[in-house]
């Protein structure tokens, strides 16, 4: 079952001779549940790619359907709703807010749709990221591994059927970046999520089911990894 669809994506910054055409004419789509790496140069659009699935940044043609929602065509409220419940994004600097601690971090996603924590899930998910015993710690309390934990327990509080990743292991040490890949991978699995990392690591993409290569803000290569 298809749960993604990008239809003839472009994306172009800026004008005159800052233009830059980030992405030209992207088409694609994902099923639910796959795991897809996606690969490329620096510069090559994949961070742009990522954050128009998400939500956060409008193409500048081309639609982008998720679980049939064209989301762009949502006014800015409802893409907000749509986004806390419906996508998980987890950068590489992880983005969590310094005051918050870890519990609150990892619950924002619901108090900001006035929706209540269940007790039973939220420990359940806290467990699961190793960070039971870090619950009131502060961000800079943390070390970069625990911090990206954090970050992985706020994109998955509201189940989101799709979770995208930016270089998610890119300022973290091998161990540390095995131990969020096998998070990511576990909750994939277990609740049938969809998952699109991107990654310079090749460890990691190979762990991938599919392998798209962007070069040039087009996609060069779409391989199947595994069935
Ligand atoms: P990647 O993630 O593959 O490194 P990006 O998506 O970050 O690539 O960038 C693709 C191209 O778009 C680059 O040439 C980059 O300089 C340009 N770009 C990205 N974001 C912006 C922006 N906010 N304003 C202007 N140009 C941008
Ligand atoms: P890791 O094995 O993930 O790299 P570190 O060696 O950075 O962990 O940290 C070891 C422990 O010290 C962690 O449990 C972390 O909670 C704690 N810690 C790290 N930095 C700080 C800090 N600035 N303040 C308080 N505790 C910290």
């Amino acid at each position: 079952m298809e749960i993604l669809r990008v239809e003839n994506v472009s994306k172009i910054y800026g004008k005159g001779q800052t233009r830059v055409t980030a992405l030209d004419n992207v088409s694609f789509s994902v099923n639910k549940g796959e795991f897809v790496a996606i690969v490329g140069p620096s510069g090559s659009g994949k961070s742009t790619l990522l954050h128009i699935l998400g939500g956060v940044d409008r193409p500048t043609s081309g639609k982008v359907l998720i679980e049939e929602t064209d989301i762009y065509a949502l006014n800015e409220t409802q893409l907000a709703i749509f986004r806390r419940r419906q996508i998980g994004l987890i950068y590489q600097f992880y983005n969590l807010i310094p005051i918050l601690n870890v519990k609150e971090n990892v619950t924002l996603p619901l108090l900001l749709d006035n929706r209540q924590v269940d007790p039973k899930r939220l420990d359940e998910l806290l467990e699961t990221l190793g960070l039971k015993d870090r619950v009131n710690h502060l961000p800079n309390q943390l070390s970069g591994g625990q911090q990206q934990r954090v970050a992985i327990g706020r994109a998955l509080i509201n189940q989101p059927a799709l979770v995208l990743a930016d270089e998610p292991t890119g300022n973290l040490d091998s161990k540390n970046s095995k131990e969020i890949i096998d998070l990511l991978k576990l909750s994939n699995r277990l609740y049938h999520q969809t998952l699109l990392i991107i990654t310079h690591d090749p460890q990691i993409a190979l762990q991938a089911d599919r392998m798209i290569t962007v070069e040039d803000g087009r996609i060069i290569k779409d391989e199947v990894i595994r069935t």
